[in-house]
């Protein structure tokens, strides 16, 4: 009997086999009714096979099959090579790339092809170009990208642009990989002009081009060049990725109207009209970074499905902006939702948004049983981030002694860290106790010598203590070992525009008015009972306060700038690049109280919701 007949009578027919698109399951089940039937099966099938196998990573399944045949071709050593470097297993199809050509049979672009997509040595990847090139494939442009990227991956970008420059059959997919190799190795500056001098582009390239603007933390770059490809000719369709990379980078920049203008661009692009959760869990993000937590909310809301990313976005917004009880009840929801049968299990991210949550709200017994639920019902085991975390809770509750029993507790690697005694040693400064912080920066100074983030902290300490000489001389050694601080920069938007204001900045247009409306202000508050805090405080520049105008804290020009340009009754959102320090913290509690508007001010850490003399930090920050 005809083979084909006989697998017809166990339902299986010819179509079935060339269809491209078989299961593992199927293939599996195709596989052992032919075993069964004692069929013998032709390379045209078994080469087939092997593709699917290596697709589904039924490495084991490929590998017997393809050792099990008795005549193999090119198309068998490609589909078996492709598996291995599928699995970034390099050296294994390396190997059998080399065997491949010891049988005799001759590699042909797609064989080259996957043999480079799993090569991560520079080395290997020149040898494998010249052996292309050997074999004729110096014109092929399928071998050719497979050679930039190797190269690419590589780090080897100046080989990698030699391969585009020489090569006469380059594509878009060439030009890209080389835009997104300089971007990945951060030059920014080459990536633009490979970009710029693209014969033609489409979405992928634009793409790569913003992600590198991305990564450089260049938002500004990569929105503007976002509306040149809204303008570009032909018009570009938009992917998701382009508004995740784009919303990601506007949760940074001291803008909400920037993001609410990527939103309204979102909601015009026909491609979102079916709700897609990853875009609307960046927009949950980029709503609660740039300080509108409410529109986090109502996104968050309204999403119909919602993933990890989704829970933990909303959770870590809630604990930014101080409403811990709303992120532990939001954490617990996630964990028992009602309406499905089943909660979304937390992943490590959101254990450590949940955890600064409570440590931003000195809620010490519900961290520590989260933190112990982590590790139990999880199996997440702590990073160093979540001890630093845990750290900072105990600490900022005055849990000194915890604290450190804490530490000594921590696996070395982590006990190594420098995060995990910064945290203890911020925390140093609600006791006061120079004692341990002493102690703690001598640690940090070993770590990392160059931190100034420690030099300031131990000031602040001393400065706590009333110890304000010492405070001074700590500041002093650090300009001394010539360690630079990063000045202190508000920014406030106000139509349009973004203002930016460094400490005691006298470039401002407005700056007359501005003074002016601060001495009047700072009257009213003296009145109103603030003393402007004599403790030093050195989060910017290293200035005391001496002179009130000249050395005015980035955010208190913001302020007041603010107050003279948006209407009254309106509230005002500032930005600021570093931690709030406590005499602005003082300042802008009795303003708000004042002027009777709330003030929010995003630091570097978190954020402040200034109303009615209160702070929403309740002075924990
Ligand atoms: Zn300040
Ligand atoms: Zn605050």
């Amino acid at each position: 009997m005809e083979p084909v007949c006989i697998m017809e009578q166990y339902g299986i027919s010819l179509p079935f086999l060339d269809k491209n698109c078989l299961d593992y399951k199927e293939g599996k089940r195709f596989h052992a009714t032919i075993i069964k039937i004692g069929v013998k099966l032709g390379i045209y099938f078994a080469n087939k096979l092997i593709i699917v196998y290596s697709k589904h990573s039924g490495i084991a399944d490929a590998r017997q099959l393809f050792d099990e045949m008795s005549d193999r071709n090119v198309i068998s050593w490609t589909a078996l090579i492709a598996a291995y470097a599928h699995q970034n297993n390099g050296q294994v199809a390396l190997r059998h790339f080399e065997q491949m050509q010891r049988e005799g049979v001759k590699p042909n672009h797609f064989t080259f092809s996957s043999v480079l997509s799993a090569c991560r040595e520079a080395q290997v990847g020149k040898q494998l170009h010249a052996r292309a090139i050997t074999h004729g494939f110096h014109s092929d442009v399928v071998v050719s990208n497979a050679v930039i990227n190797a190269y690419v991956k590589c780090g080897e970008m100046r080989d990698a642009h030699k391969v585009l420059s020489h090569s006469h059959t380059n594509n878009v997919v060439s030009w890209t990989s080389i835009v997104a190799g300089y971007g990945k190795c951060g030059n920014i500056e080459v990536a633009r002009r490979v970009f710029d001098q693209m014969p033609y582009r489409n979405v992928v390239s634009w793409n790569a081009m913003i992600a590198a603007y991305a990564q450089q933390d260049d938002g500004t770059e990569a929105l503007s060049l976002f509306h040149q490809m809204r303008q570009s000719c032909p018009p570009m369709t938009f992917t998701f990725s382009t508004f995740a990379t784009l919303l990601s980078v506007s949760a940074r920049l001291p803008s909400l109207q920037q993001g609410k203008l990527l939103h309204a661009h979102i909601l015009k692009c026909s491609l979102f009209q079916h709700k897609d959760v990853v875009l609307e869990s960046s927009l949950v993000d980029m709503y609660a970074k740039c300080g509108s937590i409410e529109d986090a909310r109502l996104i968050f809301e309204a999403m119909p499905e919602k993933n990890v990313v989704s829970w933990t976005a909303m959770i870590d917004g809630y604990g930014k902006h101080g409403q811990a009880k709303e992120a532990l009840r939001l954490f617990e929801q996630m964990r028992y939702q009602q309406t499905s049968n089943w909660g979304i299990e937390p992943n490590d991210v959101t254990f450590l948004s949940v955890l600064s949550a409570c440590s931003h709200a000195g809620l010490v017994d519900e961290g520590f049983h989260l933190f112990h639920c982590m590790n139990r019902y999880h199996n997440i085991s702590p990073r160093p981030e979540h001890y630093a975390s845990m750290v900072d809770l105990l600490a900022r509750a005055g849990c000194l002694v915890e604290a450190r029993a804490l530490i000594n507790k921590m696996p070395e690697e982590v006990k190594a860290r420098a995060e995990v005694w910064g945290a203890l040693l911020g925390a140093c400064r609600y006791t006061a106790n120079v004692q341990l912080a002493n102690h703690v920066a001598q640690r940090l100074f070993l770590l990392k010598p160059q931190h100034t983030g420690t030099y300031i902290a131990l000031s602040n300490v001393y400065a706590a203590a009333g110890m304000d000489t010492d405070a001074a001389k700590v500041i002093k050694v650090m300009k001394d070992r010539g360690i630079k601080m990063e000045p202190g920069c508000s920014w406030i938007e106000v139509g349009k525009d973004v203002h930016r204001f460094l400490v005691g900045d006298k470039f401002h247009p407005q700056t007359e008015q501005i003074h002016a409306t601060w001495i009047k202000l700072e009257k009213q508050m003296k009145e109103a009972g603030y003393v402007s805090e004599t403790n030093l405080t050195f989060n910017e520049m290293g200035e005391e306060h001496r002179e009130p105008i000249s050395c005015l804290h980035s955010e208190k020009l913001a302020i007041t700038f603010g107050l003279i340009s948006t209407p009254p009754g309106s509230s005002i959102r500032i930005f600021k690049n570093l931690r709030v320090c406590l005499d602005c913290h003082i300042a802008t509690k009795i303003i708000s109280k004042i002027v009777d508007r709330e003030i929010i001010v995003r630091d570097v850490n978190r954020f402040h919701h200034f109303k009615n003399g209160l702070c929403s930090c309740g002075d924990f920050w």
